[in-house]
């Protein structure tokens, strides 16, 4: 005996366009609200480093936020790719389908006739046919989110050479297999480092401000690098401000460390 209901009937024609309203929320606006929570966090850490306390693993951990809720905004973005690609096939397969009415209703129970099944082309909508081009490039958690993944790596080293996620962007200025922290001009660790947009070279803010002058362009002052630069080419860097104010943090704990040692031992 067949069954009184069919799993599946063609997509009927009125309900194409709310098949097509189908679409993931858009969590876009509280990923940056907890990327900028998870910054204020980062703020609170540095200060309590600044006071002696030992932050390393609650910097482990809120690089591993950072990571879960980047990994969890790409399967939200996937899966809406995923939806799109899924709507086209369904739509497109169920159209060719004989319409369901009351003559092929016994039919599509019998399973004589069939129609494709949106909840099984969504299934096996493949992860790449979904995946939207240039999707990983940036963080779900807005700026922030790299620097918060970051933040094991450059607590275990502040001048650690970061994997380049990005392929068209070479970070910062690399020398001997590691990040320098001073100012190639003031000669000095950086206060206010500021990174040039055209060339990724990073300078601070009064050495380069000082070497353009007002209003003025003038070659890149990196030894090799033939960009002709103008002050607005610059913006504040926070990786190479968060290294310092890492290395910074280190080298007070480290003295602090060896003073307590001194008075232990005297
Ligand atoms: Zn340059």
């Amino acid at each position: 005996m067949s069954k009184p209901i069919p799993d599946d009937l063609p997509l009927h024609p009125a309900a194409v366009g709310q098949l097509h309203m189908l679409k993931p929320s858009d969590e876009t606006p509280l990923f940056r609200a907890i990327g900028q929570e998870m910054s204020a966090s980062l703020e609170q850490l540095l200060t309590l480093a600044d006071s002696g306390y030992d932050i390393s693993a609650a910097l482990k951990d809120l690089a591993q936020c950072a990571t879960e809720v980047d990994t969890s905004a790409s399967e939200i973005q996937q899966l809406g790719a995923q939806l799109d690609v899924a709507r086209d096939t369904y739509t497109r397969e169920s159209k060719d389908c004989t319409p369901a009415s009351v003559d092929t209703w016994n039919s599509y129970c019998s399973g004589e006739l069939s129609t494709p099944s949106l909840a099984t082309i969504m299934a096996s909508a493949s992860a790449s046919e979904g995946q939207p081009s240039g999707s990983r490039k940036s963080s779900a958690l807005g700026p922030e989110g790299k620097l918060l993944r970051m933040l094991p790596l450059l607590w275990a080293d502040p001048r650690a050479v970061i994997p380049d996620e990005d392929a068209d962007s070479d970070d910062v200025v690399i020398d001997g297999g590691h990040i320098e922290l001073t100012c190639p001009i003031t000669c000095k660790m950086y206060v206010k480092p500021m990174i040039s947009k055209s060339c990724q070279h990073v300078f601070d803010y009064d050495g380069i401000r000082e070497y353009i002058g007002d209003n003025g362009s003038r070659s890149c002052p990196q030894a090799g690098c033939s960009k002709t630069l103008t002050m607005r080419d610059f913006a504040p860097d926070p990786v190479m401000a968060l290294r310092c104010r890492l290395a910074t943090i280190q080298e007070h704990q480290a003295s602090a460390g060896t003073a307590s040692q001194q008075l232990d031992v005297l």
